[in-house]
């Protein structure tokens, strides 16, 4: 089995720590991750960096991080956005989603996938995607999807929409796994040593009743990362 770990942080870093584990997004969560993160990129070639601010650090955010943030996207076409997006349980909703736009907006112009960070606050983010034409939008990585299928059926109108299951997903009562559709199915383990991203994959497969579905979770994240 090969995997790809579709959302980690600089902390656990899924290939060195997880058999099978063949490669791993480590996204930022602050502007002092992204140096971090570029010297892994150095020492592993099997690190896909993604750079942002995640919407629980938005208050010591710098004036000038969209600007930074920019350059270091234009450095490397394969560089990703995130971990980005909105979270109704934290505080200064309003400056979230002013962090969260100029940075989607970077995504949409550089066309580089994003790892979206949404909790409670859906409604915010679909009228976000709503303006803007679909065809123009990258590959989104929906981090850690646990929702209803209400709200699956309305991400799943934007062909690159991909949904990320970590072990809350696979486990928590929320999400129906079932009604995801195969090839928009992507694993991760958010950092946690204690998400053993073969086991969870097991678990998707048999609820599917998908004997391949390894291989199905590993090309659907090749063509994320080919933007196909
Ligand atoms: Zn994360």
């Amino acid at each position: 089995m090969k995997i790809i770990d579709a959302h980690t942080h600089i902390d656990y870093i899924t290939p060195i720590f997880q058999k099978d584990v063949v490669g791993a997004v480590c996204c930022a969560t602050q502007e002092s991750d992204w140096p971090k993160i570029l010297d892994l990129m150095k020492v592993d070639n099997h690190i896909y960096g993604a750079f942002g601010i995640h919407p629980w650090f938005v208050e010591d955010v710098n004036d000038d991080f969209d600007k930074k943030l920019k350059q270091l996207l234009q450095s490397n076409s394969n560089y990703m956005v995130g971990e980005i997006g909105v979270d109704k349980y934290k505080p200064d909703m309003e400056k979230q989603m002013d962090i969260f736009i100029k940075q989607f907006e970077l995504a949409i112009i550089l066309k580089r996938i994003v790892c979206l960070h949404c909790v409670g606050a859906w409604d915010k983010i679909l009228r976000v995607l709503k303006q803007y034409n679909k065809e123009n939008l990258p590959p989104i990585i929906v981090h850690g999807f646990n929702e209803n299928e209400q709200i699956m059926t309305q991400l799943l109108q934007y062909k690159n929409v991909f949904f990320s299951l970590n072990k809350n997903s696979v486990y928590g009562k929320n999400c129906r796994i079932e009604q995801i559709p195969q090839n928009n199915i992507l694993i991760e383990t958010d950092g946690k040593p204690d998400a053993i991203l073969s086991e969870l994959i097991d678990v998707i497969a048999k609820r599917k009743n998908k004997s391949n579905l390894p291989e199905i979770i590993y090309n659907n994240m090749q063509r994320v990362l080919n933007n196909e």
